[in-house]
């Protein structure tokens, strides 16, 4: 994965000198963490969790499971992978879905992030396992939105659902509630609701996917961030989490060659975990997102 390569050629550097290695001694495995702890900064990931990360790694790596064990360098490996599946969320956590459809998946995120595109992928994916997505324009900030989310449905195969032309348009909160009135009416069982996002973070936004969210009580709210957004991830997923407290993050654009430390961070500074990965422009470039998978791609 283009993201993570520079970290990952960092981190194999590091394990192959630390493998030439017979025993280990406390200053070989100081060494080693010292490097993994200036890649991952190097790689953008938040301070607080490199320090966490590299504490743990750290504490383990001295310990008995290191010492006694046949091959030490190859332990401390597994032990970086092991706390690195577990900053990246520790198992698989699936899309919930309701005991009584309609199933209401809201989205949250800055404009750019890929939410629209994020609609998409979900309806796709959703209707490939036997679902019936239909998708929402809440986002009545850009004029463009309710277009593009138009443009995606038809691509995807889904129902768009949006305000009447000159209907008053304004209100996102009634356009979410009504949405779910019609889902249940004509029986789509996945309500996929976009909302506007704005360059930064923005407090009337956020108060208005608030009011959405306690409007519609969503099933799921979805953070969409983008890998690419790098030291400012943090602050944003924090701020996000304060307004819409969301239950999953989506990564997008993982696909991009910037040094993916939002990916690294999100998870653990917000204690949600990341549900979905998105890869590119096109709508099957999507995927459930596994934290052990990750993992082993960035330690490949
Ligand atoms: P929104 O403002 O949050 O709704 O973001 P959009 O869905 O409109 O996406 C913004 C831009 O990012 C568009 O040009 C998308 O084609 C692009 N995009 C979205 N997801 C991905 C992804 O996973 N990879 C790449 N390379 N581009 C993406």
């Amino acid at each position: 994965m283009a993201t993570f390569g520079n970290l990952s050629d960092r981190l194999s550097e590091t394990f192959k000198n630390l493998r030439k290695k017979g025993t280990l001694s406390a200053s070989d495995v100081d060494g080693t963490v010292r490097e993994i702890r200036r890649a991952l900064i190097d790689a953008d990931v938040a301070f607080d969790v490199v320090k966490e990360f590299t504490g743990r790694v750290r504490e383990r790596a001295l310990g008995d499971e290191v010492n006694k064990a046949l091959n030490p360098a190859q332990q401390v490996v597994k032990i970086v992978n092991d706390e690195l599946v577990g900053i990246l969320g520790g198992q698989q956590r699936r899309l919930e879905f309701a005991k009584t459809p309609p199933t209401v998946i809201m989205l949250a995120g800055l404009q750019g992030a890929g939410k629209t595109t994020l609609a998409g992928k979900l309806a796709k994916w959703l209707t490939k396992d036997g679902h019936t997505p239909l998708l929402v324009a809440a986002d009545l900030q850009r004029p463009n939105a309710v277009t593009q989310l138009g443009v995606v449905a038809e691509q995807a195969g889904a129902t768009l659902f949006a305000p009447e032309p000159g209907n008053g348009v304004g209100d996102p909160v009634r356009v979410a509630k009504d949405s779910i009135k019609f889902a249940r009416d004509k029986q789509y069982d996945t309500v996929i609701i976009d909302t506007a996002g704005r360059l930064g973070v923005d407090a009337e936004l956020m108060k208005q996917a608030a009011n959405i969210r306690k409007a519609v009580d969503p099933d799921e709210v979805l953070f969409v961030i983008d890998a690419m957004i790098g030291q400012d991830a943090v602050a944003t997923a924090k701020a996000f989490q304060e307004g819409v407290d969301f239950t999953g993050v989506v990564l997008s654009k993982l696909d991009g060659d910037a040094r993916g430390g939002a990916a690294l961070s999100v998870a653990s500074v917000t204690g949600r975990p990341i549900i979905f990965a998105s890869t590119g422009e096109t709508l099957d470039e999507f995927e459930p997102f596994h934290p052990d998978r990750m993992a082993s791609r960035i330690l490949d």
